[in-house]
């Protein structure tokens, strides 16, 4: 595995391994995918990766005023993956769907006319989705696995791509960009891919959800503010929602396998639960007299941050629903 400019370069095995050895806090229930459009193939010379990369992080922070690069994955043409910003931080990629998401740029134009996508490209596209699937523990549907395309550009709201979008990651992108292309062409490669892979989804008992509070939280050792920084993981970030699997003296313990506590005082507990109606609205209040701005579907998995009689707020924007949809 090579490094430069902050940046890691991996084969696939190397991916696999590497995903294995991580360790991240913040939960993680969604991938986006998109394409770079530029750059494209013809930027890409086989070996300019970690160029490219660097490249495209002065992009997004110098003409963007990000804070990083948006991606946290780079899949080139030739099959390599980069990374890009930290796993622990959300990507800047959807406008307000970013809070859980993991996001995956492939570089190169996956419109109709553009590039056509190498073998090597493809099969680093779905072997890294299924990794992913099985390290965050969740089924890949067209919920956990999501396009640039499905969402409106000025706000975020899912509409499937009828009006108001972006083509990323590319009308021709596995066969195209609709959630009936991604049914056919993309999610059968990925459960395939699964099933070489010995898939066990890692189903989440009742364990308790807390987000961090705090523009930045350190992870310690030990319950105690005296111990060392964890070395698995050194900090976790505002807004991140953290799953408890132990608490002492008011400190939670946020890893099975490996000893990594934070503080409790700078969190706020939340609670998880599914939505159970076919289409639930989110509202930018809490009544039915609010304006609806978006919409759920069964089966999504929302945090309840707050509640104001029957209605939950499910972010740390005013976005509400009514509890009796949903299920903890
Ligand atoms: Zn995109």
């Amino acid at each position: 595995m090579e490094n430069k400019y902050s940046f890691y370069k991996m084969t696939v095995d190397e991916f696999r391994d590497w995903v294995k050895t991580i360790r991240i806090s913040r939960t993680i229930n969604q991938i986006q995918q998109h394409h770079t459009y530029i750059p494209n193939y013809k930027h890409f010379n086989g070996s300019n990766h970690f160029e490219r990369q660097k490249a495209m992080k002065e992009c997004h922070v110098q003409q963007n005023g990000w804070a990083d690069i948006g991606q946290h994955l780079s899949i080139f043409p030739d099959g390599t993956i980069v990374t890009g910003r930290s796993f622990e931080k959300s990507p800047a990629c959807i406008s307000f769907q970013n809070a859980h998401a993991l996001c995956i740029e492939n570089v190169g134009n996956f419109d109709i006319g553009g590039d056509i996508m190498t073998k090597q490209q493809a099969n680093a596209i779905i072997a890294v989705v299924a990794i992913l699937c099985k390290k965050f523990g969740f089924q890949p549907s067209d919920k956990t696995i999501v396009y640039h395309h499905w969402f409106r550009l000025d706000n975020g709201v899912r509409n499937e791509g009828n009006g108001c979008n972006k083509s990323c990651p590319g009308t021709n992108f596995f066969g195209g960009n609709k959630v009936s292309n991604f049914q056919k062409e993309f999610l059968p490669l990925v459960i395939n891919e699964l099933d070489k892979q010995e898939y066990r989804p890692v189903i989440p008992t009742n364990c308790d959800y807390a987000m961090i509070n705090i523009q930045a939280l350190n992870v310690r050792t030990r319950p105690n503010v005296n111990t060392n920084i964890s070395q698995e993981v050194a900090k976790v970030y505002f807004g991140s929602i953290i799953r408890v699997v132990d608490t002492k003296d008011n400190w939670y313990k946020i890893s099975q396998d490996k000893d990594c506590w934070i503080s409790a005082k700078y969190t706020k507990k939340v609670k998880r639960a599914i939505v159970t109606a076919l289409i639930l609205n989110v509202r930018n209040g809490a009544s039915s007299e609010y304006e609806s701005i978006n919409i759920l579907k069964q089966g999504e998995e929302v945090f309840e941050y707050e509640k104001k009689g029957n209605w939950i707020k499910i972010g740390l924007e005013d976005k509400w629903v009514n509890q009796q949809y949903l299920q903890y």
